[in-house]
């Protein structure tokens, strides 16, 4: 379940810094969507993923979108990943293990369709973000959505989703394929 809080813990509106609050139209037809609460900035959401999308960035985006939506969706499908295999990976690339993720604000950056996803989960983040630009993120969202665990995903190029500065404890990402602001890293 979309949680404003926690939006507004790692989010903010980046033409005024303010918070943002979601909108519930009441035309059931129209999408949820989040509002800055001093200026006109909106985001749709659509299956409580947020989506971030800034116009001069769009054709290049959506380019960059359908490869990887193809990636994720169609030439990833019928592959099921071996977890153990995916654990060490993790552990070899970032030197993380599950336990590390503990109580943390974590960001996933270019989580892809949720592949390591499971093994943050496990480990009891504080707070776990997924961002990706491909459609792989509501894949990577529905994974995790029943696990009563408080989540933010955003679909976006990183450099278009607002993060608040240096507000994760861990910023991890493991094959991205989009380009970094170069967010704080404390790993
Ligand atoms: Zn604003």
């Amino acid at each position: 379940m979309i949680n404003l809080d926690n939006i507004n813990k790692v989010l903010m509106c980046d033409e005024c810094n303010s918070e943002f609050e979601i909108k519930y139209p009441e035309d059931n037809s129209k999408q949820n969507y989040l509002k800055c609460t001093s200026c006109d900035i909106q985001y749709k959401i659509v299956d409580g993923v947020i989506i971030f999308e800034k116009k001069s960035n769009k054709i290049k985006n959506n380019y960059q979108s359908k490869i990887y939506s193809y990636w994720w969706s169609d030439s990833h499908k019928n592959i099921v990943y071996d977890n153990e295999a995916s654990k060490k990976i993790l552990k070899s690339t970032i030197n993380l293990e599950t336990k590390d993720f503990q109580n943390k604000i974590v960001l996933d950056a270019g989580c892809g369709n949720g592949r390591f996803s499971d093994f943050i989960v496990n480990g009891s983040p504080k707070l776990y973000v997924l961002a990706d630009l491909s459609e792989g993120i509501f894949q990577a969202y529905k994974k995790i959505i029943n696990k009563n665990f408080d989540i933010v995903a955003a679909k976006g190029d990183l450099n278009d989703i607002p993060f608040k500065p240096e507000v994760f404890d861990i910023v991890y990402s493991w094959g991205g394929n989009t380009s970094h602001k170069k967010p704080k890293k404390n790993i």
